[in-house]
This record gives C-alpha cells, sequence and structure tokens, in this order.
C-alpha cells in the first residue's frame, strides 16, 4: 500500500480510527495489506498504533530516519554492535534476541520466536504469522512494545536494558488487558 508514515484524519487528530481506515485501504495495487490482524489483537490502542508503525517499516529508529535525511549515529543504542534497523532492534540484536529465548524458556512461546537473518523481517514475519496462534500473537506483539520501551527507556532515561525485564512487562500488560476485559465483561 502507498501509505508509510501515521497521518491525521480530517479534524487533524490522528486516532486509532483513522489508522484502521488507512490500514485497510488495499492501495493502488489492489493487495490488501499482510499486517490487518494486528486490529485483531486483544490489546490497548498505543500498542496497536505502535503494532501499525512497526509493520508499515514507520516505527523512528535510527537507520528509518536516516533514509529520511536525518543525519545520526546509527549505532544501535542497547548492543553498540549495529546499526539501529526494525531487523536489528526486534530480531537480530544480541539483547532482543535474550528476550526471546527468555520467553522461550519460561513457555511463553510455543514457537520459535519472530528471529531472522535475512535482511527483511517484516517479509518473513507474514510467515511467522500463519504458524502462530492467535494467543501467540498477542504475546509476541507485548514482546515487540515492551523492547520497544526498553529501547526508548535506555536512551532517554538511561536505564539498562535488561532482556528479563522485557518480559516480566510482557507477562504485566498480558494481565492488565485480562483484567480489563473482566471489568469489561
Ligand atoms: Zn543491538
Amino acid at each position: 500500500m502507498g501509505i508509510s508514515i501515521p497521518i491525521a484524519d480530517i479534524t487533524g487528530e490522528f486516532t486509532t480510527k483513522s489508522a484502521t481506515w488507512l490500514a485497510h485501504d488495499p492501495g493502488q495495487d489492489g493487495h490488501t495489506w499482510p499486517f490487518n490482524w494486528i486490529w485483531k489483537v486483544d490489546t490497548m490502542p498505543k500498542i496497536k498504533i505502535f503494532l501499525w508503525q512497526l509493520f508499515q517499516n514507520a516505527l523512528p529508529v535510527k537507520g528509518t530516519l536516516f533514509r529520511r535525511g536525518c543525519r545520526l549515529d546509527l549505532q544501535c543504542p542497547i548492543c553498540l554492535n549495529d546499526m539501529e534497523t526494525i531487523n536489528h532492534l526486534f530480531s537480530t540484536c544480541s539483547l532482543t534476541t535474550a528476550v526471546w529465548d527468555w520467553a522461550r524458556q519460561h513457555h511463553w512461546l510455543s514457537h520459535p520466536p519472530p528471529i531472522t537473518q535475512s535482511r527483511d523481517w517484516l517479509l518473513d514475519f507474514q510467515n511467522y504469522v500463519l504458524v502462530y496462534s492467535k494467543k501467540m500473537l498477542q504475546r509476541i506483539t507485548f514482546l515487540l512494545w515492551s523492547i520497544w520501551k526498553a529501547c526508548n527507556a535506555m536512551i532517554f532515561n538511561n536505564e539498562i536494558f535488561h532482556p528479563l525485564r522485557c518480559l516480566i512487562r510482557a507477562k504485566k500488560i498480558k494481565c492488565r488487558v485480562e483484567n480489563s476485559n473482566l471489568y469489561v465483561g
């Protein structure tokens, strides 16, 4: 599809509703966006917007900002060992890999986590979607959000990136979502 960055709706407000409408736009080539499943994940609106940005390849990681003309240091702030791209941050960074490893060790994920050495993690993620259950996809999205939050806390608050804490945060989000469903139900 032709849309790559979040934009405001006609009132100037960027809302989940406007994001949903944009994501469902089949685009000029007639193909449906392959990540429409994110709108069905049982989670908070802010996480859905994060997922939308992520799977549009529009999350403001350094590699993306650099492609858009920002001249900045591209080093991954977590491992200091590679360029910070979406591929690297959510898949191949050594500390991110440790987050996925913890999730497997805690039996929080029943299938291999979405890690790939290929250059196009987003493309590969489409294949993972085919094998993961709805429950697994929900857990993976919580882990992705936790990694993103921990990365930002490291950059803006000088916090240390702890892989196990990322898993704990994801588990807490799951509890929060389930509790809010109890109240609604
Ligand atoms: Zn890294």
